[in-house]
């Protein structure tokens, strides 16, 4: 919250530092402060004579001048004192902050970086103070320095752009434009006036072109960890208007989208209905023909048994407008956060990616060739198929004692990584009833991750492999 102070009765009781301090931000947020204390702080007292929004009354305080504070900052010197006066405050619904006491307060003042009228607060709700310190510090030296110019410049836009820009949609991408853009740069580097010319030939231009027609971005959403997102993945996340995401998509990647944008669900659970293709491409054009910037989220890569592909042939049929986003794939994340890679001069020349699930008409891979030596092969969704899949592998000719591992939850902070021999991969994959997503990874490569593993070395699922 941030709370509108100006011409309000603030109540600041304690004259020391602290007192004076609060106070001056208190002032600055416009309020009218009355204080309280028996001795008074003499740059208090200064500033008194000085500001007609500052009055002063030099004696104990009395539960008489609660009456009409909309804040109440408690700041002497004594705790118990500090907790009686906070008590009283409570109960009559006056909010309160006793300073460095975050149990007897109602609020918290958090540290401020202030670009009038753009303020950010940070808050660790008490725990560290100087962390909160530290975080002001990165966030002062991210921001312009005239950023509150630039805020109170876009304001003066907004008048115009309502009257020329009739919908909510075109005006928000009018000013995305503008914040993203060469207006806000010149803007920021001190050139008022070319930023000015520039947001005025955009909404010349804005109110006489035609609504944009909507398009779908098909965007990977990379394995899990959501710091392996690329950066059009985040502005896709951050532009859209409706979000159509996969269950497979974690829900650290989902909180980096716009908070307003629509969010639908279309996950396929295994075993369950869930949404049919033909739906979830009804649902892509549908949205896309209202004009909405519509992004598609898939775990891991589109292209990579994600069915991208299919819905890239609807969307193209229905002549809506495309692109595709990469994302890091299943094999390559959890290969690198596994410690194993899966390539090696000494160990593989080539890797494959296969489905584990049955084609549809009972066709099989080839086996022989996975089972081939200095090779690697990765199955997608071959969890349910395993038992199949090893003696299929062993069958062709790969060697029983060939290693093989199970990396369940890939890249994310529950990440197990189970390694066995693929005569014995099957016995521990049903003793650790790992949970999906879980990929499967065959290869001599594998046996590199005794020395390789890097990522959750406390993880309960490595230390078994350890032993093993
Ligand atoms: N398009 C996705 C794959 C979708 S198929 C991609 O490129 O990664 C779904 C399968 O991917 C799962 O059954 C599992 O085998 C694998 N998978 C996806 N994310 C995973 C993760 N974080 N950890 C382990 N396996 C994963």
């Amino acid at each position: 919250m941030f709370f509108d102070l100006r011409d309000q009765r603030v109540l600041v009781v304690g004259g020391g530092e602290v007192a004076l301090r609060k106070t001056e931000l208190l002032l600055r947020a416009g309020a009218r402060v009355c204080l309280v204390a028996p001795k008074i702080h003499p740059e208090l007292r200064e500033r008194a004579a000085s500001d007609a929004a500052l009055s002063i009354s030099e004696r104990e305080f009395k539960p008489e001048d609660l009456e009409g504070a909309r804040v109440l900052i408690v700041a002497t010197a004594q705790r118990a004192l500090n907790r009686f006066i906070a008590k009283l405050a409570d109960a009559r619904n006056i909010p309160v902050n006793v300073v460095d006491d975050r149990e007897a307060s109602r609020f918290i003042v958090p540290a401020v970086i202030d670009r009038d009228p753009v303020l950010i607060a940070v808050s660790t709700a008490g725990t560290s103070p100087v962390l909160a310190r530290r975080l002001r510090e990165k966030l002062e030296a991210l921001l312009p320095r005239h950023l509150g110019a630039a805020a109170l410049w876009l304001r003066s836009l907004r008048k115009m752009a309502q009257k020329k820009l009739r919908d909510t949609d075109a005006r928000r991408r009018y000013f995305e434009a503008l914040v993203d853009g060469e207006a806000m740069r010149r803007f920021v580097g001190g050139d008022a006036q070319g930023a000015e010319r520039i947001a005025q030939q955009r909404l010349a231009h804005d109110s006489t072109a035609p609504k944009p027609p909507g398009e779908v971005t098909l965007v990977g959403a990379g394995p899990g960890d959501a710091e392996l997102l690329t950066l059009k993945a985040l502005r896709a996340l951050q532009d859209a208007d409706v979000i159509l995401h996969d269950r497979l998509v974690s829900s650290e990647v989902l909180d980096m989208a716009r908070r307003d944008a629509l969010r639908v669900s279309v996950g396929k659970r295994p075993g369950t209905p869930g949404f049919a293709q033909e739906e979830i491409n009804r649902l892509l054009i549908d949205y896309a023909r209202k004009g909405q910037r519509v992004v598609r989220l898939k775990g891991g890569d589109p292209f990579v048994f994600g069915r991208g592909g299919e819905e890239l042939e609807a969307l193209a049929q229905a002549r809506i407008n495309f692109s595709v986003i990469p994302g890091i794939t299943a094999a390559a994340g959890c290969a690198a956060y596994a410690g194993i890679p899966l390539t090696h001069r000494d160990h593989a020349q080539s890797v494959t990616f296969v489905t584990g699930h049955a084609e549809k008409d009972g066709r099989e891979p080839d086996w022989r060739a996975l089972a081939g030596a200095r090779h690697t092969a990765v199955f997608y969704m071959g969890l349910g198929r395993l038992d199949h899949i090893v003696a299929s592998l062993i069958e062709h000719g790969a060697p029983k004692e060939r290693p093989a591992a199970l990396i369940a939850d890939g890249t994310r902070q529950g990440q197990r990584v189970l390694t066995a021999t693929l005569a014995e991969i099957g016995a521990l994959a049903a003793a650790a009833a790992l949970p999906s997503p879980t990929l499967l990874v065959v290869g001599e490569v594998v046996a590199l991750h005794r020395s390789l593993a890097w990522f959750n070395q406390t993880d309960a699922g490595d230390e078994a492999t350890r032993s093993a």
